[in-house]
């Protein structure tokens, strides 16, 4: 299970939910909550996280360009990475390597890997100048017209 309470975000609620309100937050930190995350508020982190992340060594990473220094196929390397860490864990799951006692916290770890692809691939978006949130709803709303299905973001 991920933490109910977990302090360890680099971001807060508070200003994931002053993004997304456009007021002052002032309700105690307990922990973020899902429903508070839009596109718009995770790429306004990652911009605002981007420029100050460091290597093991301690080193700034990033520049405060929209690409970070890193051109695309560096950021679709990470973002793919990431899916691998997560397919990694998903073989083993699958293959009966953990125990039930183990599930939950393997589960938990799935999930961090899934969340490192979401953010990593709004960093590639951004990079490439591209908003993912405009461009998903208009590809889902796209599939859905070729699809002649009735449902639309
Ligand atoms: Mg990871």
């Amino acid at each position: 299970m991920i933490p109910s309470n977990d302090k360890t975000s680099s971001f807060s609620h508070q200003e994931l939910m002053e993004t997304n309100t456009g007021r002052p937050y002032t309700a105690p930190i307990f922990r973020v909550e899902p429903n508070c995350l839009t596109f718009d508020s995770l790429c306004t982190a990652n911009n605002k996280r981007r420029p100050q992340f460091k290597d093991k060594q301690g080193r700034i990473v990033h520049n405060n360009k929209p690409d970070g220094g890193w051109n695309l196929s560096q950021w679709s390397n990470a973002t793919l990475g990431e899916l691998g860490e997560a397919a990694n864990i998903i073989k083993k799951i699958e293959r009966g390597d953990f125990t039930d006692a183990e599930m939950p916290g393997i589960m938990e770890k799935l999930a961090y890997e899934l969340a490192d692809v979401q953010i990593y691939l709004d960093l590639l978006a951004t990079a490439a100048g591209i908003n993912l949130g405009y461009a998903t709803v208009a590809k889902f709303n796209k599939v859905s017209n070729e699809q002649g299905i009735k449902v639309f973001l």
